[in-house]
Formats: C-alpha cells, sequence, structure tokens
C-alpha cells in the first residue's frame, strides 16, 4: 500500500515532464495542447497500472520514454524511411531502387518551382511531356522511339491494348509468368482487350508452334522475359532472331517484355544471365518495354522502347492520358538515364549497380565497421559474429545470381529473435532484418554507410531493456 502511494506521488506532473529535453523538442514539431494530451493519457495508464499493483516497471524514466515513443509515433509519416538490411537490392515492398545523387537533386530541383513539363520553350507553343526522355532513351538503347507510362504492367498492357486489341497474341507456355503474386501474363492480357494463344509446353517451344498458331486474327508475337524463375535442363525456348525472322515473314510485329531495364553489360562483375535492352532491339525485336525500377535503378516508370510505327500509334492511344507520368518521374529519370552514357562510372553513381556489383573486400570491411559500432554500443548482452551469406537481387531479376556477401549476426539475450525483428522494424528508425538460424542477420551491401549509426541506435534501442 505504501509502495503504491509512493509511486503515484513520484510520478512527475505535467509541467516537469515538458520541461525534460526529450519531450520540449517535440513542441516545436507538435501543438503544445497534443503534447499535452499525450503526456495526460500515458500517466493516467500509468496511474491506473500502479494502481492495479504493478509495481515494478514504474520508475519515472520509463514513463517519459513511454511519452517519447508515443509522440514520435505522431511526428512520423505513414511513408517514412526505413533501413533495409535484408541484402535484398531491389525489395519491391521497400520501394525497389533508390535514386541516385544526380536523379535526387533533380527532383528536388523540378519540384520547387514551375517547369517546361509540357511546354517548348522555342516555339512558346504546347510541348510534349515525353520529349524530356525520348532522345535519351534511343541513344542508349539503339531504338527509333520510345515513351515512359506509370509502370511496367501498364507499359505491356498499352502495348497489348494498342497493337493487339481484340485479337490473337501468341505466347510460349513457358512464359506464362507471374511476378510478385500481383502480375501475371494472361490477367495483363484479357485485362487489355487481347486474345492470349498458348503454344508448346511448360519446357519446350519451339519456332514452329508459333507458326502453326498463326491464324489471320494474329496481332502480335509476344516474349516475356521469365524474370523471376528459370526452367533449367531439357528446354527450349524459340530466340529472339527466330520469332524476328518469322514476324517478317507474316508481317506480325514481335513484342517483348524484359521486366528488369539492363542497359550495361556487367559481365566483369559475373553478372551473366540477364539479357540487355540493347541486345534486344539490336536483334530486331520491334517494340521492348522494362521497368525504371528494376535492374536500371531509377524511378518507378514502364519503358517503351522500338520502332515508330508502332511507338506513334500507343503515344495516340487515349489509354496512355491515364498512364502517364509526373514531373517528378521525368526528372528522376532523365537524370539516371544521363548516368548510363558513361557505362563505367554509372557502375558506382547509380546505387541498384554499385550495390549489385559491390566487391567482397568492401562487404567484409563494412561487416567488420557494423560489427564493431554494435559491439561499441552493446556490451557484452548479445553475442556478434561475421558469417558468410548471401545477398539477393530482388525485384524478379537475376533469380540464379549468387550474390556473396558478409553478414553481422547478433543473437539477443533477453528476448526471442522474432521478437527482436519486430521491435527494430517498430524502431523509430525501422529497420528491416532477415532470420537465418535463429539469428538477426544485417546485410552490409545493403545499409549504406550514413545508416550505420542510425542503424546500430536502433538496435541499441531495441536489445537493451
Ligand atoms: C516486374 C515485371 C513486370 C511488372 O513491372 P512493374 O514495373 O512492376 O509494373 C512485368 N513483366 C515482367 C517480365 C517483369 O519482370
Amino acid at each position: 500500500m505504501e509502495d503504491k502511494k509512493n509511486l503515484l506521488r513520484n510520478l512527475p506532473g505535467v509541467d516537469k515532464i515538458l520541461e525534460q529535453k526529450e519531450i520540449k523538442t517535440f513542441l516545436e514539431k507538435l501543438p503544445r495542447s497534443y503534447v499535452v494530451e499525450v503526456i495526460r493519457q500515458i500517466l493516467d495508464e500509468t496511474r491506473k497500472e500502479i494502481l492495479s499493483g504493478n509495481l515494478n516497471i514504474f520508475k519515472s524514466d520509463q514513463v517519459i520514454r513511454k511519452i517519447k515513443k508515443a509522440l514520435d509515433k505522431n511526428t512520423h509519416r505513414s511513408l517514412q524511411r526505413v533501413i533495409n538490411a535484408t541484402g535484398i537490392i531491389l525489395h519491391t515492398n521497400l520501394g525497389r531502387a533508390f535514386l541516385s545523387e544526380s536523379a535526387q537533386a533533380a527532383v528536388q530541383n523540378i519540384i520547387k518551382g514551375y517547369s517546361n513539363l509540357e511546354f517548348n520553350l522555342q516555339t512558346g507553343k504546347r510541348g510534349s511531356r515525353y520529349s524530356h526522355v525520348e532522345d535519351i532513351l534511343c541513344k542508349i538503347t539503339g531504338a527509333e522511339s520510345a515513351l515512359v507510362v506509370n509502370n511496367n504492367a501498364a507499359a505491356v498492357m498499352l502495348v497489348l491494348g494498342t497493337l493487339a486489341k481484340d485479337r490473337e497474341v501468341i505466347v510460349s507456355r513457358g512464359q506464362l509468368v507471374e511476378i510478385g503474386g500481383s502480375f501475371r501474363v494472361p490477367d495483363v492480357m484479357s485485362a487489355s482487350g487481347a486474345k492470349l494463344v498458348e503454344v508448346g509446353t511448360t519446357n519446350k517451344t519451339y519456332i514452329s508452334d508459333y507458326e502453326n498458331a498463326i491464324t489471320e486474327n494474329t496481332a502480335l508475337l509476344l516474349k516475356v522475359h521469365t524474370s523471376n524463375f528459370r526452367v533449367v535442363g531439357f528446354t527450349n525456348e524459340a530466340t529472339s532472331e527466330e520469332l524476328v525472322n518469322l514476324g517478317r515473314r507474316k508481317g506480325l510485329p514481335v513484342f517483348e517484355d524484359l521486366g528488369s531495364g539492363f542497359l550495361v553489360e556487367l559481365f566483369k562483375w559475373g553478372i551473366t544471365d540477364e539479357p540487355t535492352v540493347q541486345q534486344s532491339i539490336k536483334s530486331g525485336i520491334d517494340v521492348v518495354s522494362f521497368s525504371g525500377d528494376k535492374l536500371l535503378g531509377g524511378p518507378q516508370a514502364g519503358i517503351i522502347v522500338g520502332k515508330k510505327v508502332y511507338v506513334d500509334k500507343m503515344k495516340k492511344n487515349p489509354l496512355t492520358r491515364a498512364l502517364r507520368v509526373d514531373k517528378m518521374t521525368i526528372a528522376a529519370l532523365e537524370a539516371t538515364l544521363w548516368e548510363y552514357l558513361d557505362s563505367e562510372k554509372v557502375v558506382r553513381t547509380n546505387p541498384t549497380l554499385a550495390l549489385l556489383t559491390m566487391d567482397k573486400e568492401k562487404l567484409h570491411e563494412k561487416a567488420l565497421k557494423l560489427k564493431g559500432m554494435l559491439e561499441e554500443a552493446l556490451e557484452s548482452s548479445v553475442s556478434l559474429a561475421i558469417e558468410k551469406g548471401f545477398s539477393k537481387a530482388g525485384g524478379g531479376s537475376l533469380p540464379l545470381q549468387e550474390l556473396p556477401t558478409y553478414l553481422v549476426t547478433l543473437v539477443p539475450q533477453e528476448i526471442t529473435v522474432e521478437t527482436a525483428a519486430a521491435k527494430l522494424r517498430d524502431a523509430s528508425i525501422p529497420v528491416v532484418t532477415r532470420i537465418i538460424d535463429d539469428k538477426l542477420a544485417f546485410d552490409p551491401r545493403t545499409i549504406t554507410d550514413e545508416e550505420m549509426s542510425l542503424l546500430v541506435q536502433s538496435v541499441k534501442d531495441v536489445i537493451t531493456p
């Protein structure tokens, strides 16, 4: 009884709490009345807990910590930065590619004021928003013409809806893929109004299968990059050259959905399993589409490149208006693409390519640094180690590519590894990790240098009771 009275008496008052440095800073971001309300609420809850006999957990610094956490939640936007410690470079749930410095700057600059988004500065007349990236896309890919829409799913829909509405499109059964659970080739095709004609089997399709399926209703031959899986072993697919030849003979365009927009060869780094956009165009494919935020490493976008006759038709399709991209996307994409003009340098300046090609020494160095920082911050309450492991490209790209890395692993002592992972996601700077063999695994590949100390702070908050 005495204990309860003492605890209640020792609870700080609202004014006293407002004077605390950690709480005071919230007054700059939140209305005073709101901060006071949150403090009152937490104090009320605390009193109730004390009265119900819970005497051991409420020291006043813990009350302050609880208030701080409640206020923190309210200063955060719903969409916020997180630290991706999973080592999955293009994690669709974590926003896929992040932007290079020049792309970030380009967006910053364009959103601060008005722009010539659809205004031709030479003529003083209306211009086209697509003109800003068309030349550079053609220069890089070797295509005649280009168009950018909201994402690659939209691009595929626009191509099919323009070139094959109410007509037949021939595609191999081995390429009827589902990507990330929300993009299924058959579903997108029916949504576009094109009729799917499947040929061949899951593992073997020959060019003769396509030829035999052609009727007077056929509008298009489709090739889909099976981004997130590979059929290996006893397999055959028609080559791009075979499809192009057949298309020419029959007067049918060939469209390839490449998925990832891979624009630069990375053989030197052992990345051999992804076709480039340039190769597709060079092989004579008429229309190619790909994402802006996969291996290209730019903003979310769907990019269509190919023969002018076909791209012009898409530009005129009213659907294009519904799929159009915002000025922020165009600014980011233009800056990202310009970096590709220097194919040596882009591997360092484009974050996606830089992470993909990060060498083992650098990864080891980063892992050592992170482990050292964690050791210093966490005392002896956890066991830390460096272990070999693998990162992933993600985003349906390079499914078989092995990307060796060094993981910093951590076994929490007081809480389970699942609880620790959940608390890290809920930290004021959320950290997303993998759990491997009952350990938290931090992959330094996807943790930027600036994020290291933030990650350590979040881990410290979670692990220290
Ligand atoms: C990822 C992917 C898509 C979908 O692209 P989004 O940009 O996510 O809309 C379509 N086709 C293939 C082959 C893909 O890999």
